[in-house]
């Protein structure tokens, strides 16, 4: 096997309410080669080959199970450029430079990624503020502290305290951060756009197809599906998501558990602006709504990545993040219609490992982890297509393995 096998999620997600386009692929029935193999066909991968493909370089996504069945279909996906890890908080751990870097690069990844949404027509994204409410990670005072370190970055961020809050939200905490310019998205139906068009640049999906071992050349890289059959690659990419590539140190990755609600439509937007809210605590609460006036709810992770311990909580997690939805919001209907449980990676930073694997060469891993997973794998698209198309990538440093 060259990755983890998981179970990656279980329950009803909301994205199960509708139809999603069907990715096209087939089986995979002979030896071929091709400039870059991508192992994954999430939103990561999705993202990988429409840039790739749109940059003329011949692309293969293969998935040992179909498209879209990994945790992307877990996903609440409120795509955000606000790292979980605040810039306050990562310019302690990496330097105030690369912090701050890393969050504009975040920034500017979002933007061109709405810049895509739009390309393609999606309508069922949109753009959303953001509320950051204070918490046991960061209180008022330090959220002001927070605002100056991103507005000092050129980030616009504006602090409410505890009456404008009340006020403009109903919300009753100390304070919060109001950011600009997130994106909601249906993860299901980008992940299926972005294939879509990889494949009329002539990217090829052939799924299932799961790639059992991998061997770097001097020139190529082999990957071996269970089946037997060889893909010779100039480049390999793992964008495997939480099942990780055997050859990646695990080091500073972790895989934990949580879990999701969503509540009956409410009979008007459920809160005012519709903005994407998240908690300053660790472990958070977060929220946001849907076109058709759901509230979606995540949160109350736990360390552990055990699969049958995680569902056998669903139940008592469900009341408890109805709960504190419902004190948070006291007058919305807090009836849920979808509850599901699912691994979540995570890494000491909260910044992904996008990079060539050392030791191995021609092979990279696109592994965005946390919170922030589909600005990073948007980041992963990005510093790939730059890396070979010839250029270099400003930027790559920040992400690459060992840093
Ligand atoms: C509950 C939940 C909530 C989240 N909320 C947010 C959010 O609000 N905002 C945000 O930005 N991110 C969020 N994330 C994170 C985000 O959803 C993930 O980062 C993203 O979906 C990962 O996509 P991926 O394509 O890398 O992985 P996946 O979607 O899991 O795809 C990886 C694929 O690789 C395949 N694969 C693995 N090994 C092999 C192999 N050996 N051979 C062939 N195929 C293989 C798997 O079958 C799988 O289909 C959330 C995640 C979860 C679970």
């Amino acid at each position: 096997m060259a990755t983890d096998d998981r179970d990656l999620r279980t329950g009803r997600t909301i994205w199960q309410r509708m139809r999603t386009p069907r990715v096209p692929h087939r089986r995979l029935t002979r030896n071929i080669d091709t400039d870059v193999l991508i192992i994954g066909a999430g939103i990561t991968g999705a993202m990988i080959a429409d840039a790739l493909a749109g940059a003329g370089l011949s692309t293969v996504v293969v998935d040992k199970r179909r498209p879209l069945k990994g945790a992307t279909s877990a996903s609440t996906a409120l795509v955000l450029y606000e790292i979980d890890t605040p810039l306050t908080k990562l310019s302690r751990k990496i330097g105030q430079d690369k912090a701050v870097r890393a969050w504009r690069r975040s920034r500017l990844a979002l933007t061109a990624l709405a810049a895509r949404i739009e390309e393609l027509g999606l309508a069922d994204a949109a753009q959303r503020k953001t509320l950051y409410l204070a918490g046991d990670e960061l209180n008022a005072k330090a959220l002001k502290r927070e605002r100056d370190a991103r507005n000092a970055a050129g980030l616009e961020s504006v602090f409410l305290g505890r009456t404008q809050l009340r006020q403009r939200f109903g919300i009753a905490r100390a304070g919060a951060l109001l950011g600009f310019g997130n994106l909601a998205v249906n993860p299901k139906t980008l992940t299926s756009a972005l294939f879509d068009a990889a494949c009329a640049n002539g990217a090829r999906v052939y799924a299932p197809a799961e790639i059992v071992d991998v061997s770097a050349a001097r020139t190529r890289a082999v990957a071996t599906t269970g089946d037997g059959h060889r893909i010779r690659c100039r480049t390999l990419v793992f964008a495997t998501g939480y099942e990780l590539p055997d050859c990646v140190p695990a080091k500073g990755h972790t895989i934990a558990s949580t879990w999701v609600i969503a509540t009956v439509p409410q009979r008007r937007v459920p809160w005012p602006e519709q903005c994407m809210i998240w908690e300053a605590s660790d472990p958070y609460l977060y929220m946001r709504t849907t076109d058709d006036n759901r509230v979606i709810c995540g949160g109350e992770d736990e360390e552990f990545s055990d699969d049958a311990d995680r569902d056998a909580l669903i139940e008592r997690k469900t009341r408890l993040l109805q709960t504190r939805l419902g004190k948070l919001f006291p007058g919305l209907d807090t009836r849920i219609d979808f509850a599901w449980a699912a691994s979540f990676g995570g890494s000491k930073t909260g910044l992904p490992t996008i990079g060539e694997i050392p030791g191995m060469r021609h092979c990279w891993a696109a592994l965005g982890y946390g919170g922030n997973g589909i600005t990073y794998s948007r980041i992963a698209a990005e510093l790939l297509r730059t890396a070979l198309t010839g250029g270099r990538d400003p930027d790559a440093d920040l992400f690459a393995f060992g840093t």
